[in-house]
């Protein structure tokens, strides 16, 4: 099947084409990109853009899939049934794609349910994202989400941790280098691995070729973690400007995963501790991340959906908030497409290119001057993932996916 989309904007994950560029789609490719001229006389489908916009399909570096926003995280995992969180999480994949994320990375699992998730989804037995998973979080013993995670203690143990990871077939690491919000008794603030315990996983994950994703809140942690050679930090929250040097020097990204605070500042029935910890969090996260962005830093997507009170599905609204925050809607764009592909080393992805894979956004409008064309879901009038048309707006009835592919 062949589908032209032509007479809008098209966004490359980049830059803005020139105006009156075409998109041609085979099967599941991107087959050329090219002036409107190349196309006449084209008798395939043809999509009009006018008034619209062509973006990548958005890309979610930080996700929970086995969660579905619960207050209680312990809770869920300890009395939810595996096989309930089996098909909970299928269908978490599933709301996000419908939210317009085409790729996702799961920054921290319960039991490998999300791997199998992630290769039924990767394989085409259920239609759903591009998905890549850490597997168990790596901490220490009583660490940040230690009930879910895979404690270790001194470099040897956190060693074996991440080769059990590899074992169990993981795409990335994650290393807890502070404590976190929603784990009761731990503080944001307080280093957790130390630097060596650190080093020792960074250089095991990459000598297997896994990128590391590390929590890191508080300040000496972030210092650790970057200075150990992890290509991610998650969250980043006291970052200071050593730290934040250090990262632009060395590519570091940074995931700031507004929505999470947010949901817990806005949602009913978090437990008071969270609420808290939030609130201490909250000016310091902004500080943060606009520093990190004006130092040329390199910023990715990611919410943490699935966290208490953020849902999986809502995850373009990160990019309002990041807008909010007072990052361009082009860079922010920018971050929820060529950047996270680039983070999560999808080489045929988060770009419109020849030869890449066909998922595709189209949105009402111009989100560089709005940016809840793109942030809000109502605004999305196609979703495409791998040439396959997943929501349709067009018509009054929105497609609905279904769980067979
Ligand atoms: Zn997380």
């Amino acid at each position: 099947m062949s589908v032209l989309f032509k007479d809008g904007l098209v966004f490359q994950g980049k830059k803005i084409l020139p105006s009156g560029f075409c998109v041609l789609v085979e099967g599941n490719v991107i087959k050329r990109v090219a002036p409107h001229a190349e196309f006449v006389g084209f008798d395939g489908e043809v999509i009009s853009l006018e008034g619209k916009t062509l973006l990548p399909g958005l890309i979610d570096c930080h996700v929970h899939l086995v969660f579905s926003g619960q207050s209680d995280l312990q809770a869920t995992v300890s009395t939810l049934k595996q096989h309930d969180l089996v098909l909970r999480s299928l269908y978490n994949a599933q709301q996000i794609l419908e939210g317009g994320v085409t790729s996702i990375r799961d920054c921290a699992g319960h039991d490998y349910i999300e791997v199998a998730v992630r290769d039924a989804c990767n394989a085409g037995l259920f239609k759903g994202p591009t998905i890549k998973v850490a597997g168990k979080a790596i901490c220490m013993t009583g660490g940040h989400i230690h009930f879910m995670a895979r404690q270790a203690d001194g470099p040897q143990e956190v060693i074996k941790a991440v080769r059990e990871q590899v074992l169990h077939g993981v795409d990335l690491i994650k290393l807890m280098a502070t404590g976190g919000v929603v784990t009761e008794g731990v503080n944001p603030e307080d280093s957790h691995f130390d630097d060596q315990e650190l080093l020792a996983g960074v250089k095991e994950a990459h000598r297997f070729q896994k990128t590391v994703a590390c929590h890191a809140q508080g300040a000496d942690g972030i210092r650790n973690a970057v200075l150990a050679g992890v290509d991610s930090i998650e969250h980043g929250i006291f970052l200071n400007d050593d730290s934040m040097n250090e990262m632009v020097k060395r590519g570091t990204f940074l995931v700031p995963t507004i929505c999470a605070l947010k949901a817990m500042l806005d949602g009913d029935e978090i437990p008071d501790y969270m609420r808290e910890k939030c609130a201490r969090l909250e000016d310091r996260q902004k500080e943060a991340i606009i520093s990190f962005y004006k130092a040329g830093g390199k910023l990715v997507m990611g919410t943490d959906s699935g966290t208490p009170g953020n849902h999986h599905g809502d995850n373009a609204q990160e990019l309002q908030f990041m807008v909010d925050m007072g990052i361009s809607s082009e860079d922010a764009l920018i971050a929820a497409t060529f950047n996270g592909a680039d983070l999560m080393r999808l080489k045929d992805r988060g770009s419109i290119q020849e030869g890449y894979k066909a998922d595709l956004l189209v949105v009402d409008g111009n989100p560089f001057n709005d940016i809840s064309k793109a942030s809000d879901k109502n605004n999305h009038q196609i979703v495409m993932k791998d040439g396959g048309i997943i929501v349709d707006r067009r018509t009054s009835i929105a497609h609905k996916i279904s769980l067979a592919a």
